[in-house]
C-alpha cells in the first residue's frame, strides 16, 4: 500500500504542474470557442471551474485518497469526460475540437499508454453524449482567426511543457536503474563488487589473456581462524576487520587490479598483466601490513591472511580451471601454517613460498 501511495503522489505531482498549465490554456481554447455561442451564465461558471479549479482539486483529492495512484487515474478520466463534454458545446468547431482531443489523447499516452489512450477515449464520448443531450445538437464547420489565435498557445506550450515533463521523468529513472544497478553489483558490508559481479570479471579477463596472449594473476585471499576473531570479539569486530581488508586491497591495489569479495571472510582479485613473481610480492606486502595493523577498538586483536595466486596458463580452457588453481594454492597456504603467500598454477612444480609464520 505505501508503495502505490508512493508511485501515486509523485504522479498526482506530475500531474498537477501539466493538468494546470493545460487546462488554463484549454479554457481559453475553448472559450474563444463559446464566446460566439453567447452561453448561459452556468456555462461560463463550469469552464472557470473546470479551467482553473478543478487541477487543485484534483490534486487535493489525489494526495489525500488511500491509493493517490487509482484517484489519479480517476482523475484523468474525468479529464477525458469533461474535454469530450466541452466539444460538444463547442458544437463540433473543428480546430478547437482537433486541439482538445489530441491534447488529451497525447497526454493519456503519456501517462497510461494504450489501455489509458482507450479509457480515456470511452470516456470523451460519453462526455460528448452528455454533452449532446445538454446542448442543442449542431455542427460549426469553421473555426474564425480569432478562435485560431486562442488555440494555439494551447498546441505549442502544451506538448512543450508535457515532453520535458516525460523527459525529467526518463532522466530520472535512467538515474536510478544506474544506481541499482551498481547496487546489484556491489557488495553491502564492504563495497567492494560482489561474487557474481567479480566472476563476470574473471571471465572477461580470462578471454582477454587468451585473445592477447599476456599473463596476469589472481589472488585469493581469506582471513585466518576469523570464526575466532568473531567468537572472542563479537561479529561487530568481525565485520570492522572485513572492512580493513577491503579499505585496504582499495587503497593498496593498481587501478586496474579488481577486488572482490568472494564469500564470508574470502577476497579474491585479478591482477592484470602482472607476473606471478610481482604479484606475489604485491600480496605479500598486503599479508604483512595487515598482519602489522592495529584496532582501536579491541588492541589485542591480531589478523593475518592466507593467499593463495594462480598465473594465467594458456594450457587453461576456462577460467574455473585457473580460480581451481588459486584455490589450491590457497589450500596450501592454509594447510602449511596460514598466514602466508603460496604460488600456484603455471609454476606449480616451482612453487614459491614467499613466508611464513
Ligand atoms: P580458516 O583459518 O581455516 O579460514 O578458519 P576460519 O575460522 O576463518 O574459517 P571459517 O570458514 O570456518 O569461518 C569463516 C567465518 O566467517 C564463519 C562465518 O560466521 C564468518 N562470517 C561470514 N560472513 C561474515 C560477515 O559478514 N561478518 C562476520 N562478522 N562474520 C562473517
Ligand atoms: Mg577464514
Amino acid at each position: 500500500m505505501a508503495k502505490t501511495g508512493g508511485k501515486g503522489l509523485s504522479l498526482a505531482r506530475r500531474l498537477y504542474t501539466s493538468r494546470t498549465l493545460g487546462l488554463a490554456l484549454g479554457l481559453l481554447c475553448v472559450s474563444a470557442a463559446m464566446y460566439s455561442l453567447n452561453p448561459s451564465p452556468w456555462v461560463w461558471g463550469l469552464m472557470v471551474i473546470n479551467g482553473v479549479l478543478w487541477p487543485h482539486l484534483a490534486y487535493q483529492w489525489a494526495r489525500r485518497s488511500k491509493v493517490p495512484y487509482h484517484a489519479e487515474h480517476r482523475n484523468l478520466l474525468v479529464d477525458a469526460f469533461l474535454g469530450g463534454f466541452w466539444v460538444a458545446a463547442m458544437q463540433f468547431n473543428p480546430l478547437p475540437t482537433a486541439t482538445t482531443i489530441s491534447m488529451m489523447a497525447m497526454n493519456n499516452v503519456a501517462i497510461g499508454g494504450m489501455r489509458f489512450l482507450l479509457a480515456g477515449s470511452a470516456a470523451q464520448i460519453l462526455g460528448i453524449g452528455v454533452g449532446l443531450v445538454i446542448f442543442t445538437p449542431a455542427f460549426i464547420p469553421q473555426t474564425s482567426p480569432l478562435q485560431l489565435y486562442a488555440c494555439l498557445p494551447l498546441l505549442t506550450l502544451y506538448p512543450l511543457a508535457l515532453g520535458w515533463i516525460c523527459f525529467r521523468q526518463a532522466h530520472t529513472l535512467g538515474r536510478h536503474k544506474r544506481e541499482l544497478l551498481a547496487l546489484s553489483r556491489t557488495d553491502s558490508l564492504t563495497g567492494l563488487l560482489n561474487h557474481g559481479t567479480w566472476k563476470d570479471q574473471l571471465e572477461i579477463e580470462f578471454q582477454r589473456c587468451q585473445r592477447q596472449e599476456q599473463g596476469g594473476a589472481i589472488a585469493l585471499i581469506d582471513i585466518d581462524h576469523f570464526k575466532t576473531i568473531n567468537d572472542t570479539y563479537g561479529h561487530v569486530a568481525g565485520d570492522i576487520v572485513l572492512r580493513q581488508l577491503s579499505k585496504m586491497l582499495k587503497q593498496n591495489l593498481r587501478t586496474a587490479d579488481v577486488a572482490g569479495r568472494y564469500g564470508g571472510d574470502e577476497f579474491c582479485v585479478i591482477l592484470p598483466d602482472l607476473p606471478l613473481h610481482n604479484a606475489a610480492v604485491v600480496m605479500d606486502a598486503l599479508r604483512d601490513r595487515f598482519a602489522t595493523l592495529g584496532y582501536e577498538q579491541n588492541p589485542a586483536l591480531k589478523v593475518s591472511l592466507s593467499i593463495g595466486l594462480a598465473a594465467f596458463d594458456p594450457a587453461h580452457t576456462d577460467a574455473t580451471l585457473w580460480l581451481n588453481d588459486a584455490d589450491q594454492a590457497l589450500y596450501e597456504a592454509k594447510t602449511t601454517g596460514r598466514n602466508r603467500v603460496i604460488c600456484g598454477g603455471a609454476d606449480k612444480p616451482r612453487r614459491e613460498l614467499l613466508d611464513s609464520v
